[in-house]
Order: C-alpha cells, then structure tokens, then sequence
C-alpha cells in the first residue's frame, strides 16, 4: 500500500506543477546522480528562425528557397516548418508540387521535383566534406554560433545552407545551475552538429553534451550513463526522445511535448517548467527522510 508520506508529496508534487505517475519513481528521483536533456523543445523554446541562407554562385537564391520551402512543407519538423514560414513571409510566393518525397527522421528530406533531385538536412545527409567547404566554410561560423545549418543538394551538388536560431529559454541556465549545485552531472543529447550543440550547452550551461546523436545513439548513451552514474533521467519532449525516456531510470516529459513522450515518461513537468525539476528532487528527498 502507498505510504502517507508519498501520497503527500504526489499531491505536493502536483499542486506546484509537477505530476508524478506513482510513489516509486519520486524514490528513484531521490538518488539521482546525472540528468541527460534533449535540445530542441527541452533546453531550448523549439521554436527555431531562419537567419542566414546563402547560395551557391550563379544561383537564383528566390528559386533555391521557394523549392526547399515546397519540400519541407511535407516534413513536420520544426525545421522545416521554419523554412516554410520563411519563403512565405519573404517571398510571398505559391509552393510548388514536388513529385516525390521521402522524409528521413534525424538527416533530412529527398525529393524529386520538377524533374530534379533535391535532399535537404545536415552535414552527413549530402556530404560532410562538401558541406563543411561550402562558401569558405561558412557553415562552421554559423554553428559556433548556435545556429543549425540546414544544407539544401540539387542533384548532387550543393545548392545552399539556411541557418537558423532557435532560443534557449530563459529559465534554463537557471534549472541547470540549481540541479548542479545539487552535485548532479547535466548532459546535452542531440541530433544537431558537434559546433552548435557546443554553443548551446555553453548558453545552458550543461556541463556536458553529446552531437550528432540518432534516437538510437541517445538510448546508447543513456546506458552508458547508467553505467557510469547509477541513477539517471532524461528530460525530453519529442517523439524521437520516447525510447531514451523509457531507457532512462527516471524519464521526465516537457508539460507542452509530444503525447508520445508525455505517455512514455514517469514525471510531466506541467508548464515546461524545467526549474522545477530541482524542486522534485527536493520533494523526493525530503519525503524519502520521512519514510525512512
Ligand atoms: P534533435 O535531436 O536536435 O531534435 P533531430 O533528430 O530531429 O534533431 O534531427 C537531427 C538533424 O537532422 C537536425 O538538426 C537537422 O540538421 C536534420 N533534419 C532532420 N529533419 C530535417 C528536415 N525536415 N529538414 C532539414 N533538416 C532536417
Ligand atoms: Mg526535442
């Protein structure tokens, strides 16, 4: 049967916004020793801008962003949805009708439009040596300054990057620093680039991060955190984070994320609120005095 003590600090626990899905998991809580946390959404708003886009010479830059834009709109990711608000607000133009498409979770989109093909998405979807080459190596100055290079390939050469920045939210250098003072090692997952996961985990604060990350590559990680730490959560709020918040011993959902990754993890934080995962491993503590 459920300890009073417990019950109380689930009924604590959610009137400060954070929902605890049963007694055991504010336990495991208690003893944490390391948080891995997701990019996009988690340390970040989620909500990336377009900023830069530079073409190869001798190209129509309108052209080359109407017809990325015209792809990206069959993709949902955050990315492209990005992109797609940029042609409109820019060029205010009709999307056209690719023939063909294939979105590929965690590299990119492949089209085939207007008898030409297209591949959109990072630096290893169309090439890490030609990416990185790219207009004198622009891509590695815009990610050093946290922004993500989406690189655009029509058929078989490069056509043009976008960067794009999306903000890191106001509360989190705080969140970290809490948790850290708390003597608990933070660690960044994502899939974006080794150059713009630096710079975001120094704007947070993390002490560590890990690039270039598939979904699969952050369930890896998680075990090997495990291993090394004892007790681990991930915080995440996407789709592709649900296997690394089930591989984790604690996994910890964003209140506004995914259904999937709101279903698959054992504590929501109501409002996005990642200071109060702080205040959740007070709660643990101090009720696991209590019952002990
Ligand atoms: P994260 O773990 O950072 O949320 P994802 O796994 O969703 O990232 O994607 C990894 C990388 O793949 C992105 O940073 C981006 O470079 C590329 N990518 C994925 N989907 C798209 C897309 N639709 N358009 C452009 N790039 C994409
Ligand atoms: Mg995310």
């Amino acid at each position: 049967s459920i300890m009073p003590a417990t019950l109380s600090a689930i009924s604590n626990g959610a009137k400060h916004g954070i929902l605890f899905k049963g007694g055991v998991h504010l336990e495991n809580l208690s003893h944490l020793k390391a948080i891995a946390f997701d990019k996009t959404g988690t340390l970040t708003k989620g909500k990336p801008e377009v900023t830069n886009m530079i073409v190869a010479d001798g190209l129509d830059r309108d052209e080359v962003l109407l017809k990325a834009a015209s792809i990206e709109s069959h993709s949902n990711h955050p990315l492209a949805n990005a992109i797609v608000k940029y042609s409109k607000d820019t060029l205010g133009k009709e999307l056209v009708h690719p023939e063909s498409i294939e979105d590929v979770s965690g590299w990119g989109v492949k089209a085939h439009l207007e008898n030409e093909d297209w591949k959109i998405g990072k630096a290893d979807f169309v090439g890490r040596s030609a990416a990185e080459a790219f207009s004198g190596g622009a891509a590695v100055e815009l990610a050093a300054e946290g922004k993500t290079i989406v690189f655009i390939e029509r058929n078989g050469q490069l056509a043009g990057l976008i960067a794009l920045k999306d903000v890191v939210r106001e509360e989190t250098k705080q969140a970290i620093d809490l948790l850290k003072s708390e003597g608990i090692y933070t660690v960044m997952l994502t899939g974006d680039s080794q150059n713009t996961g630096k710079a975001i985990a120094a704007e947070s604060h993390v002490e560590g991060y890990i690039a270039e990350c598939l979904p699969e590559t952050k369930v890896q990680e998680l075990k090997k955190l495990k291993e090394q730490y004892g007790q681990v959560a991930m915080v995440g709020d996407g789709i592709n984070d649900a296997p690394a918040l089930a591989t984790a011993n604690v996994g910890i959902a964003m209140g506004e994320g995914s259904d999937v990754a709101l279903e698959t993890a054992d504590v929501v934080l109501m409002k996005n609120d990642l200071p109060k995962i702080a205040e959740a491993i007070d709660l643990s503590r101090r009720m696991n005095r209590i019952v002990k």
